[in-house]
């Protein structure tokens, strides 16, 4: 059992990790960066050790300073929370040669999912459903062409190391391919290092919608559900929910059980989200994330367990705390994003909150690092809070996140509260009627 471990990650999800370590008894060790001297997952970890200067790369990127973190102050387990260094294989790799526990899948289990060729590659052959395109990568334009039209345009062209939502181009018609093609290349070669590229049909009215799987790493997996995160301002989510208005309980069992067979013949260890499109009725895998999601609360919410707390419990060797018939689904939850942004062009707006005020009562959970006082600093992400609602059924959700909303003060700063009180009012998302284009269409003719 565990002891003490550190949290490799800063901002709302460092408390989140902080706060299932101690209701467990094991202490916390926080890292910080200058920057962050007087960052709120500092001020409540039972420990702090400053490790580098305030740009990301040279502090909670920095894989020596992090391992020293741990040797100096003796933790015996790293949560790397999600983002910075939660899906560096070779990072787990370094801790487990120092004899430190990481809390997540193995390395080789990242490495495979962490490549979008490899993992499409994989998951096809554990049985799941995948968009039709390439076999694996496609070398050169010559191919890309017989590629494209034999899937029929439109085409999606991704780099095999692309993430948040970089190295994708899209080819509407054969005119666009070269163009597509060869930025796709030079941004995953530029953004990732890899130039490999493989080609997806494009899917015109899909919905987001990814499956939380967990294992315990010996061939047992359950899943919980979906949630549906289509509410997407460039490839990024900005309102998630659960369950997913267009599933019904057979589809949710049905694919569920598709990815948990599929994480329990890897042997899959801890939390992960298998992420599909889903349209007609069928659904396509896109990727895998081999960490806890942002939007993890909407799940726990349901289902009334504590994915944190699950992972420490696997890393120590422990089993899951649930079976898959344990998992009974209740309710309906919402978690909308809050960013230090100004609208409507969505700027990254840092600087000092001079009044805090989090909403609460029945249903209402806010995840944030924010206090009075606090200087936002300009060097990361604009997450500044996840204000995520329970209730009975959607109705009931919806409402409650209104209400919710209208209590959250947050003054000194520009956020995107405004745009959730506007999201609300309209028709599709009170139906829940939406795919991963409409808030962008949305943003067009009604904000930017
Ligand atoms: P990333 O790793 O960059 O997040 P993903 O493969 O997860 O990339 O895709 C991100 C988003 O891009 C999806 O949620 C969806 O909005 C869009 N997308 C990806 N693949 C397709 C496709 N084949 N057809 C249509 N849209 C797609």
């Amino acid at each position: 059992m565990f002891d003490k471990i550190l949290i490799a990650n800063r901002g709302e999800i460092a408390l989140r990790v902080i706060r299932a370590a101690r209701e467990m008894g094991i202490q916390s060790v926080a890292v910080h960066s200058t920057a962050d001297a007087d960052a709120m997952h500092v001020r409540m970890a039972d420990e702090s050790v400053c490790i580098g200067p305030p740009s990301g790369t040279d502090s909670y990127l920095s894989i020596p300073a992090i391992i020293s973190a741990c040797e100096i102050t003796g933790a015996q387990a790293i949560h790397p929370g999600y983002g910075f260094l939660s899906e560096n294989a070779n990072f787990v790799q370094i801790v487990e040669d120092h004899d430190i526990t990481f809390i997540g899948p193995t390395a080789e289990h990242i490495r495979i999912m962490g490549d979008k060729i490899t993992a499409k590659d994989t998951m096809k052959k554990l049985g799941v459903p995948c968009v039709p395109g390439s076999d694996g990568g496609v070398p050169d334009l010559e191919t890309a062409r017989t590629v494209a039209e034999d899937i029929g345009y439109p085409v999606i062209i991704k780099a095999t190391a692309g993430g948040g939502g970089r190295g994708m181009k899209l080819a509407k018609t054969a005119d666009d391919l070269a163009e597509a093609f060869q930025t796709a290349r030079a941004e995953g070669k530029s953004a990732f290092g890899n130039d490999e590229v493989y080609i997806e049909k494009y899917l015109g009215t899909p919905r987001h919608i990814e499956i939380q799987v967990f294992g315990d790493g010996k061939g047992n997996a359950v899943h919980l559900g979906e949630r549906d995160c289509s509410l997407q301002r460039r490839h990024q989510k900005v309102f998630e929910e659960a369950p997913g208005p267009a599933i019904d309980p057979e589809t949710r069992a049905k694919i569920g059980k598709v990815c948990a067979d599929a994480v329990a013949d890897i042997n899959y260890i801890g939390a992960g989200t298998i992420e599909f499109l889903y349209e007609n009725g069928e659904f396509y895998f896109i990727e895998m994330n081999t960490r806890l999601q942002v939007e993890h609360p909407v799940t726990e919410a349901i289902f009334g367990v504590d994915l944190v707390r699950e992972q420490i419990r696997v890393a120590e060797g422990l089993p899951m705390s649930f079976t898959q018939d344990d998992l009974v689904l209740n309710g309906h939850a919402i978690e909308v994003r809050i960013n230090a942004e100004k609208l409507p062009n969505f700027s990254p707006c840092p600087g000092t909150v001079t009044a805090y005020h989090a909403p609460g009562g029945l249903g209402v959970r806010m995840d944030s690092a924010l206090y009075d006082g606090y200087r936002i600093p300009p060097y990361y992400d604009s997450l500044i809070g996840k204000l995520i609602v329970h209730g009975r059924d959607r109705p009931e959700a919806l409402a409650r996140l209104q209400r919710a909303l209208g209590e959250l003060i947050v003054d000194g700063i520009d956020t995107t509260v405004p745009l959730f009180h506007a999201l609300l009012a309209e028709e599709a998302v009170q139906t829940g009627d939406y795919n991963i284009h409409w808030l962008e269409k949305w943003l067009e003719t009604n904000l930017e």
